[in-house]
């Protein structure tokens, strides 16, 4: 039976990316040897990787004066190294779900910390409007997409101070004025690679500046000046990103991806709008995710959802249960999933509400 994979993360990724990496796990690069037993100092990995970071510039239409790095930790990494790097006295962040707030936290251990807004009144299923940003902070953080509830802040807010976001679940699923950002990070497994592998996207000249000690590792200036080769990178990571920009590169960039996502997202918010059993748990169309679908049964049918994840699964849909904080249903419908896989879904809850 044919697997439908609505994992939220690591998640689906191009068969594009699987194949050009089992190959290269295999003989890379007609070395005669694995990509996993190579020296990344050697000139065929050096390519991968110079490769990687100009493909990524291209594909966002990243501006001169940024720099594009390939590191280890993961997003929650990043959680601390940015205000380490970039807090000098006060950072405004917006606090729309559990992300976010770790990253709250971390920053607190370095400055003060303004939470401009908070949608946690509400279990963060709607993205906070009413707020301003004072002047004088040195960024404004917020998390583009919110994986665990389905929101999404899909145009670059206008905040009148210099961003910072994580974009580790809806990264390349729209054009971004990468200008009006100091920095965007994000865990590669969403939408890039499989885990290992975190990008950064950095203005150089706003580096250096904050007054304290910061460790060689953690210190944005180290892989900035040594191109990510400080030390080993992540390498089989860094080739997959590279086919999965290959990959996105051939069916025409950002745009296109944009709307393909857009309509993946109509077929199935449409479907659980117009269902007697399903409900969205983001009530506002205009904060919903296209990433991560939440949805939830109506409460006369609330008994019914542990034999709909059974049903659903039966049938080859993979990975739809909702995160623990939300419950219920989560579809994530990320760059890689065809069309295919939601009309599919779309048909298995329509078969389930005709039998009940
Ligand atoms: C998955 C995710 C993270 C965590 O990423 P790690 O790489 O596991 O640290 C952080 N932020 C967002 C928005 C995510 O979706």
């Amino acid at each position: 039976m044919k697997k439908h994979n609505f994992y939220a993360g690591p998640s689906i990724m191009s068969q594009f990316t699987i194949e050009e990496t089992a190959k290269a796990v295999k003989d890379f690069a007609d070395m005669g040897l694995s990509i996993l037993e190579i020296s990344h100092r050697s000139k065929q990995f050096q390519a991968v990787m110079d490769e990687t970071v100009a493909l990524f510039k291209e594909l966002l239409e990243i501006p001169e004066g940024y720099s594009v790095l390939f590191l280890g930790g993961g997003a929650s990494l990043q959680f601390a190294m940015v205000p380490m790097n970039m807090l000098i006295h006060k950072a405004a962040y917006l606090d729309t779900g559990v992300w976010a707030s770790k990253a709250i936290k971390e920053a607190k251990l370095f400055g003060e910390v303004d939470v401009v807004a908070s949608s946690k009144d509400r279990n963060y299923n709607y993205i906070p409007r009413d707020y301003t940003v004072p002047k004088d902070v040195d960024y404004f953080h917020y998390t583009s997409n919110n994986t665990i509830y389905g929101t999404e802040i899909r145009k670059d807010p206008e905040v009148g101070v210099r961003m910072i976001a994580d974009m580790s679940s809806d990264i390349f699923s729209r054009p971004v004025d990468v200008a009006k950002y100091d920095l965007i990070y994000g865990g590669a497994q969403k939408n890039l690679a499989p885990a290992g592998v975190t990008f950064v996207i950095v203005k150089d000249d706003t580096l250096g500046k904050a007054d304290r000690v910061i460790p060689t590792m953690l210190n944005y200036e180290t892989h900035v000046k040594k191109g990510s080769m400080f030390n080993t990178p992540p390498v089989l990571p860094i080739f997959s990103a590279l086919q999965t920009l290959k990959y996105y590169k051939q069916l025409g960039g950002v745009k296109v991806i944009e709307k393909m996502d857009m309509d993946k997202a109509e077929v199935l918010y449409n479907a659980i709008d117009s269902s007697k059993m399903f409900v969205a748990t983001v009530p506002n169309h205009e904060d919903r995710s296209i990433m991560n679908v939440c949805f939830v049964m109506k409460p006369e049918y609330k008994d019914l959802e542990k034999d709909f994840i059974d049903f659903a699964t039966e049938r080859g849909m993979m990975g739809i249960k909702g995160h623990r904080d939300v419950g219920g249903f989560r579809a994530s419908l990320y760059n890689a999933l065809p069309m295919e896989s939601v009309k599919a879904l779309v048909d298995v809850m329509k078969e389930f509400e005709s039998k009940h």
